[in-house]
Order: structure tokens, then C-alpha cells, then sequence
């Protein structure tokens, strides 16, 4: 599956808020949006522009803040929401759940990438096994009571023993369960919309979608 592979700092300026897109750089003073930066294109100019956003404008910010956040393109995105549209229910609500529940997604939550672009890099490379088999597809979607590991043989690798060792300290929301000396978690349940801390307003998504 194809994935944005330009600058993404940029991709932060442009939604004027910290994605946290790249890891260890995100926390430290270098971050162009902790310095302040504007939007990309307009550099040295941080006022905001005067005019109001339209309602069309914000949805679809909204849109973009929430796949730039998840790594996800437009047309898998979309197919994310016709998906959540088919089901009887919240469709915002199922959008974010989906979205969460990518195997991508999940290794981040884990605390075994510090970002989701490294999540997906890590289980590109075939690190992390599902339910005891090695699955190497970012977007595949777990379900309750899937364990999530980290393949032996990778358990040797300096990158993932130094993940292990801070993953230990991160707070794990509550739909997962990790077991940093056994290197691998569980699915307790699937996440609900209180599970899902991502700052966005999946309301316009829809609205934006439905049009
Ligand atoms: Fe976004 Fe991280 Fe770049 Fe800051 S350092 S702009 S949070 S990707």
C-alpha cells in the first residue's frame, strides 16, 4: 500500500498542531511547531489569515489532520469511511475505531515505536507477529483478543530491544494489555471513542464525506 513519503513536518505546519510524526524530534525544541512556524509556503508570515474558515474548510482539515495523523492516503481513507458507513451505528465512531485498530497503529499504542511511521517501517520489515504469525501489512486490522509480539528472531535487533526497554514506561490505553518481558500484547477489547485520545472532530469528517 503506498504511503506519503515527503517532508512531514510540513504536514504539522500545515494543520498547525504537533502530529507527532517523527518520533524522538516531536519532544525535543527542534520541533518547527513548538518554535512557532507557520503554515508551509509562508515563511515569516505567522499571523493567522483574517478571513473565517468556511464550513467546507474545516471538514476538510478535519479529514486531513485525521489521515495525515494515521499515515492512511485518501483512497484507502475513504474506503475506511464506506466501511464505517455500512455499519448500523455512530460512523465517526467506527471510523476512529478502525483506524485504531491497524496493526500499525497498534504496535505504536504498544509502546513498541515512537511514532506510527515507525510502527509501520518496523512491521513492514516483518517484526511482529499476530496471533503467532508474522504479518508484514501495516493496515491489517487486529480484532479482541489478538496477541500482538515481536518475532524472536527480531528480539536480538538493538532498535527493538532499546523499544522493549522504554516501552516499559509508557502509559498503554486501556483496550491493550503489554507484556514487555514477553515482548507482546493482547487486544482486550476494541477500542471505544474515550480510548482514542487523536484531537479531531470525526463528526465533520462525515459531513464532509456525505455531502
Ligand atoms: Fe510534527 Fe514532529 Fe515535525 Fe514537530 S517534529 S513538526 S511534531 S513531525
Amino acid at each position: 500500500m503506498a504511503r506519503y513519503t515527503g517532508p512531514v513536518c510540513r504536514l504539522c505546519r500545515r494543520e498547525g498542531l504537533k502530529l507527532n510524526l517523527k518520533g524522538e524530534r516531536c519532544f525535543s525544541p527542534k520541533c518547527p511547531v513548538e518554535k512557532g512556524s507557520g503554515p508551509p509556503g509562508m515563511r515569516g508570515s505567522k499571523a493567522p489569515s483574517r478571513r473565517k474558515p468556511t464550513e467546507y474548510a474545516m471538514q476538510l482539515r478535519e479529514k486531513q489532520k485525521t489521515r495525515r495523523i494515521y499515515g492512511v492516503l485518501e483512497r484507502q481513507f475513504r474506503r475506511y469511511y464506506y466501511r464505517a458507513a455500512a455499519v448500523k451505528g455512530i460512523t465517526g465512531e467506527y471510523l476512529l475505531q478502525l483506524l485504531e485498530r491497524r496493526l500499525d497503529n497498534v504496535v505504536y499504542r504498544m509502546g513498541l515505536a515512537v511514532s506510527r511511521r515507525e510502527a509501520r517501517q518496523l512491521v513492514r520489515h516483518g517484526h511482529f507477529l499476530v496471533n503467532g504469525r508474522r504479518v508484514d501489512i501495516p493496515s491489517y486490522l487486529v480484532g479482541q483478543d489478538d496477541t500482538i509480539g515481536v518475532h524472536p528472531g527480531s528480539l536480538g535487533s538493538p532498535r527493538l530491544k532499546q523499544l522493549l526497554e522504554s516501552a516499559a514506561l509508557r502509559v498503554v490505553p486501556g483496550w491493550l494489555e503489554v507484556d514487555v518481558k514477553q515482548a507482546r500484547g493482547r487486544v482486550v477489547r476494541l477500542p471505544e471513542r474515550q480510548d482514542i485520545d487523536v484531537p479531531v472532530e470525526e463528526r465533520m469528517i462525515i459531513e464532509r464525506y456525505s455531502r
